[in-house]
């Protein structure tokens, strides 16, 4: 059996029956008293009658008053503790129950507000963690590949470095054999003449390996990276492979110069507009825009190469930078444009990055600090 506790509405119930009681014993002494000639029996009904109406009056107009609207609240502060917030309490009165009853709503709206104010809250943490996890994800991503093309740099300028100096042997002897071989002996000068083609090829793969490994003297000076990119355009859209590409170009005005091998730079852009025409298979769009940004480091100029090709796979997509990494038939790619063109972004302080999306074409970005040349 379960007990139930006895309410403090039902105890002032019982307290005022028992008055009731009390005081229809007292009135009924005292009608004996006055009267004792009236017979028990009269006495005993008026007694009964008595105390009955007055309880069940007293028990109407208090269970009305006091013990429905205590219950109710009792019954509301339950299940606000069990966190349903959305209750609403109408008393309809005026005095201190319906007081009562009105701060229990407020504390109700209050707590609503406060839920929801902890869900949103909720929300936007789960929100900006999400976004900082992918930030952290990708920034590792990007070391990592920083890391790898580092080390692949530092090996491929050890290997070009010891290569160098041969291969300079084998190319000046081979010119003076040629000298002094004599011009009928057609065969022996063909053959060397191919040793000679083959071993100049060898010396610009070196020359490119030390490009990337940053290891090549470069000559710095205060350059508007706009009048750069017109200077290329003009050197490739004479090029009979450039004559059906349609170039879109968007230059911001003002651009700050910036202090840079212009030799190199260039050097970066044909390699990416020639690999955009290789892609494109000679037809297409290639867009060009340049832009200062926000960078981590204070403000920078971003160019973006973009093209109408048919992108870089993803699979691949985190290769490209990597030394002889080519996808172009033998003799046609050295797998070097990128990764010597990541090598002189690098030195120039800045960073070079590609998105691509299948049949989207591949957008290049490269992004220059605005730095001034030392004793300018
Ligand atoms: P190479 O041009 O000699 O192959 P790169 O280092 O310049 O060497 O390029 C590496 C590879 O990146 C290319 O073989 C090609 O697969 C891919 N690539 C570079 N640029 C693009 C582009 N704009 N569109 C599609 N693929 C590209």
């Amino acid at each position: 059996m379960v007990m139930r506790k006895m309410t403090l509405a039902n105890k002032l119930l019982l307290a005022i029956v028992s008055i009731i009681l009390l005081v229809g014993l007292v009135l009924a002494s005292f009608f004996v008293f006055r009267h004792p000639e009236a017979g028990m029996d009269e006495f005993a009904v008026f007694a009964v009658f008595f105390v009955f109406a007055v309880s069940a009056l007293s028990y109407f107009v208090f269970a009305r008053l006091i013990t429905k609207p205590l219950s109710l609240l009792n019954r509301s502060m339950d299940s606000l503790s069990q966190g349903d917030t959305d209750l609403r309490l109408d008393l309809h009165s005026r005095d201190e129950m319906g007081m009562l009853a009105e701060s229990l709503n407020v504390i109700a709206r209050e707590l609503i507000q406060y839920r929801d104010d902890m869900e949103q809250c909720a929300k936007s943490l789960e929100e900006e963690v999400r976004k900082k996890t992918s930030e952290i994800i990708k920034a590792q991503e990007h070391l990592i590949n920083a890391e790898k093309l580092a080390s692949l740099g530092r090996m491929a300028a050890g290997v070009a470095h010891e290569l160098n100096s041969p291969l300079t042997g084998i190319v000046t002897f081979s010119h003076l054999l040629m000298r002094r071989l004599p011009p009928e002996n057609i065969q022996d000068r063909d053959e060397l003449k191919v040793i000679i083609d083959q071993a100049e090829r060898c010396s610009r793969i070196v020359k490119g390996l030390l490009g990337f490994s940053r290891k090549t003297a470069s000559e710095s000076s205060m350059v508007n990276i706009n009048t750069l990119i017109q200077n290329t355009l003009a050197l490739v859209k004479n090029q009979s492979r450039f004559y059906n590409v349609h170039f879109h170009v968007d230059l911001e005005r003002n651009l700050p110069e910036i202090c840079v091998d212009p030799n190199q730079i260039q050097q970066v852009f044909l390699n990416l507009m020639i690999n955009a025409v290789d892609a494109m298979e000679e037809r297409g769009d290639i867009s060009i825009v340049s832009r200062s940004v926000e960078g981590a480091e204070g403000k920078m100029a971003e160019l973006e190469f973009a093209d109408s090709g048919p992108g870089i796979p993803e699979e691949i997509l985190g290769r490209v930078f990597e030394p002889f990494f080519t996808t172009k038939p033998p003799g046609k790619g050295t797998g070097l444009g990128l990764s010597v063109s990541y090598g002189i972004i690098k030195k120039h302080g800045g960073e070079i990055t590609v998105r691509s999306r299948k049949d989207k074409g591949a957008s290049f970005f490269i992004r220059l600090p605005f730095r001034v040349c030392r004793g300018e």
